[in-house]
C-alpha cells in the first residue's frame, strides 16, 4: 500500500496539504520535505501519515526529503497549542519554528566546514556555593527529576540566583540534555555570555535578532541536532526545533520585554511554561521582583516558589529612608537630610545619584493669575516645560510650544509658575546649593546619541563629576 503524508508549509494557512509518498521514500512525522506547491517547490513539516489505496483521486508526489534528524512531537505538539491559543494559522507559526529558510536553500550542496567550538562541559568550573545557595539548589535540583514543574526562583539582586542555575544546568548537561536560557534581549551582554563561557568552557549558542545569516543557520542546525547544548537566546529562541530538550530558564521573568506585541502576539514566559509542561519538562523563572502574575500562580499553588534570602558574598542590601517632604514645609526639593547626605558622601570622596523619572523642568506649568493648566492642544495631558530647550513639550504626542509669555485664558503676563521638579529644575537647585561641585544630567532630552552618552559615562567613571541627576 502507498502512503499519503499531510504536510504544515510556513505560509500563513492553517491548512496541512497532502502528498504522495514516493516508493524509494521513507517518512516520519516531522521529517522536512521539499513538496510542489502550485508552481513552486516550498519545504515543509510532515504532519501526519495515512495509508494511500491506488484507487483514490491522484496526488502529487513529495518531491525531496531533507538531510535533517526529524522534529520532535513535542516541538509540533507546541507550535499548534501556540497556534490555537493565539489564533495564528499554523503555518505562521511553523515558519516561526523554520525561521532559517537558507538552511533548505542548498539542499544537494554541502554546507561549509564550520567551526563548532568547544562543546560546553558540566564539570569545567563548577561553582562554590554559600549554604544558603546549596539549600535552594538542592531543592531544585530534586524537581530536575520529576518531569514538568514550574519554579519560581526568587532573590534579591546579588544573591547568587545565576550561579545556581548555571549549577542545574551542568546537571542537564550530565544527562545529555539540552537547556535554553531565555534573557530580555537587552540582557544577552557580553558579560552574561562570559559567565557562561567560564562555568561551561565553552561558549553557549546564542539566539538573538543581531546574529548574520550564517549564523542562524549554524546555530538552527546545531539545535536540530542537538548538538547546540546551551543555549542563551531571546524570546524567539522558544521556538526553536529543540530535539532533546531537559531545562527552561526564563531569567528576569518579570521583564516586559517577553512580550511579542506585533506579528504572533504572546507572552514569551508563559509560552515558556507551556512549552515545558508538553515536554515534560522542569522550568525556572527567575526574578529578584517577579511579576504579579507569577506571584498569583506561586499563591494559587500552580508555581513554585524557592527564596534564596541571603546576599552572595559581601553584598548588602541599602538602607532606605523615606522622607516625606510635606512635612519639611521648605521651597526645596533637596530635604535637610540629603542635603546633610551628600555632603558628607561627596566629601568622603564619593559620587551621588539623585534620581528622578521627570524629564524637563516641571510637570506642570500654571498661569498664577487664573490657574489655567498648560495642556496639550491633542491630548489633554499637561505640557512639560523644558527649560534647556526653551520649550513646552507633550510627553504622549511630541507637541512642542515656545516658552509662553502671556496666559491664553486671562492674558495676563508672566504669570505663569511651575509646578513639581523635573531634573532640570532639581539641577538648578544643585547648582545653587552645591557651587562647588560639579554636575551631570542624564536624561535623553539632553543627550542625543550613543557617542554623546558615552562621554558622559567616562567621565563620571573618572570621577569628573560628583553629583549626577538621573532618569530612566
Ligand atoms: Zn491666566
Ligand atoms: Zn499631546
Amino acid at each position: 500500500m502507498m502512503q499519503k503524508v499531510g504536510v504544515l508549509l510556513p505560509i500563513p494557512l492553517s491548512q496541512v496539504y497532502d502528498y504522495v509518498v514516493p516508493e524509494s521514500m521513507s517518512l516520519a512525522v516531522g521529517d522536512m520535505v521539499l513538496v510542489p506547491f502550485g508552481s513552486r517547490r516550498l519545504y515543509g513539516v510532515v504532519w501526519r501519515i495515512s495509508d494511500f489505496p491506488e484507487t483514490s483521486k491522484p496526488l502529487k508526489e513529495v518531491y525531496n526529503k531533507f538531510d535533517l534528524p526529524t522534529i520532535s512531537s513535542a516541538n509540533l505538539e507546541f507550535i499548534e497549542w501556540v497556534a490555537n491559543y493565539t489564533l495564528t494559522p499554523l503555518g505562521a507559526m511553523l515558519k516561526l519554528m523554520l525561521s532559517v529558510p537558507q538552511v533548505f536553500k542548498s539542499l544537494k550542496r554541502q554546507s561549509k566546514k564550520i567551526n563548532k567550538g568547544l562543546t560546553p562541559h558540566p564539570d569545567f568550573s563548577p561553582i562554590q556555593f554559600s549554604s544558603a545557595q546549596d539549600l535552594t539548589y538542592q531543592e531544585l535540583k530534586s524537581r530536575l527529576e520529576q518531569g514538568y514543574s514550574v519554579s519560581v526562583l526568587d532573590g534579591v539582586t546579588g544573591s547568587g540566583k545565576t550561579e545556581i542555575y548555571l549549577e542545574l544546568i551542568a546537571e542537564v548537561l550530565r544527562r545529555h540534555q539540552q537547556a535554553l536560557v531565555l534573557l530580555p534581549e537587552i540582557s544577552l551582554s557580553p558579560q552574561m555570555i562570559e559567565r557562561f563561557a567560564k562555568r561551561f568552557g565553552a561558549s553557549p549558542s546564542l539566539w538573538h535578532s543581531l546574529l548574520t545569516p550564517a549564523q542562524r543557520r549554524e546555530t538552527w542546525k546545531q539545535i536540530v541536532k542537538g548538538e547546540a547544548k546551551v543555549i542563551i537566546g531571546a524570546r524567539s529562541a522558544l521556538f526553536l526545533p529543540y530535539s532533546n530538550l531537559g531545562l527552561i530558564v526564563v531569567d528576569e521573568e518579570h521583564e516586559q520585554t517577553y512580550k511579542q506585541d506585533e506579528g504572533v502576539i504572546y507572552q514569551g514566559r508563559d509560552m515558556a511554561v507551556v512549552r515545558a509542561s508538553l515536554e515534560r519538562i522542569p522550568i525556572i523563572l527567575a526574578s529578584a521582583t517577579p511579576s504579579l502574575e507569577t506571584h498569583y500562580n506561586c499563591h494559587q499553588g500552580r508555581y513554585h516558589k524557592v527564596t534564596l534570602e541571603s546576599r552572595f558574598g559581601e553584598a548588602s542590601l541599602p538602607e532606605i529612608e523615606v522622607i516625606d517632604l510635606k512635612e519639611s514645609k521648605s521651597k526645596e526639593w533637596i530635604s535637610a537630610p540629603l542635603f546633610h547626605e551628600i555632603n558628607k558622601t561627596t566629601a568622603a570622596g564619593e559620587q551621588v545619584l539623585l534620581f528622578l523619572n521627570r524629564r524637563g523642568y516641571a510637570p506642570l506649568t500654571l498661569c498664577s493669575a487664573c490657574g489655567t493648566k498648560v495642556e496639550c492642544p491633542f491630548c489633554t495631558a499637561w505640557l512639560v516645560d523644558h527649560r534647556v530647550q526653551g520649550r513646552l513639550v507633550c510627553h504622549y504626542c511630541g507637541h512642542a510650544v515656545t516658552q509662553l509669555k502671556e496666559c491664553m485664558s486671562c492674558h495676563a503676563k508672566d504669570s505663569f509658575v511651575a509646578c513639581g521638579p523635573g531634573v532640570e529644575r532639581l539641577a538648578e537647585e544643585v547648582a545653587g546649593r552645591f557651587p562647588h561641585l560639579n554636575y551631570c544630567i542624564i536624561s535623553s532630552d539632553l543627550i542625543s546619541n550613543v557617542q554623546e552618552l558615552g562621554l558622559v559615562l567616562s567621565k563620571i567613571k573618572i570621577m569628573k563629576f560628583r553629583l549626577l541627576l538621573g532618569l530612566k
